[in-house]
């Protein structure tokens, strides 16, 4: 058997094809876990520490990267809007957010497995559906000459 048909046959054979939906639902389960697990409230955007200037001639900041400050930065439609986060809230919007940027991460990870497993699906399905020409119909088509062409 030529090697290239044979890498055919084994990329379409269906019970690796099932094999491979099984490897990727086990894969998608801790995902769909850590969603239904989530139930404390989350805060949207980007955690971010930014260094400001404070224009004070004076201030040490004039000469380093400048003050340290959290934001929170949200998207609204096409615009990004910066929060400044308080010392005093820093903690607490820390949490929410983190909560928050990993239900992203589960839910972009489930978004990516359930992908492959529908093309799979589909590599199944393919894989074992019969040509229709095989159908054993009442009235056969016939080609020139009278054969049959199916
Ligand atoms: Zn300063």
């Amino acid at each position: 058997m030529p090697v290239v048909f044979r890498a055919y046959q084994m990329k379409h054979d269906p019970s690796r094809l099932r094999q491979e939906i099984l490897r990727l639902e086990q894969a998608r389960a801790p995902h769909v876990q850590a969603i239904l697990e989530t139930r404390e409230p989350m805060r949207r955007g980007s955690f971010v520490t930014l260094h400001r200037k404070c224009g004070k001639p004076t201030c040490h900041c004039t000469t380093d990267q400048g003050h340290p400050a959290k934001y929170l930065s949200l998207k609204d439609g096409g615009h990004t809007r910066l929060v400044y986060i308080g010392p005093a809230q820093e903690v607490g919007v820390a949490e929410t957010n983190g909560r928050y940027r990993r239900f992203r991460d589960n839910r972009a990870a489930i978004a990516r497995l359930s992908k492959a497993v529908l093309d799979i699906i589909n590599r199944l399905e393919a894989a074992l559906v019969l040509p229709e020409s095989k159908l054993a119909t009442g009235r056969r088509r016939r080609g020139r000459g009278g054969q049959r062409v199916d």
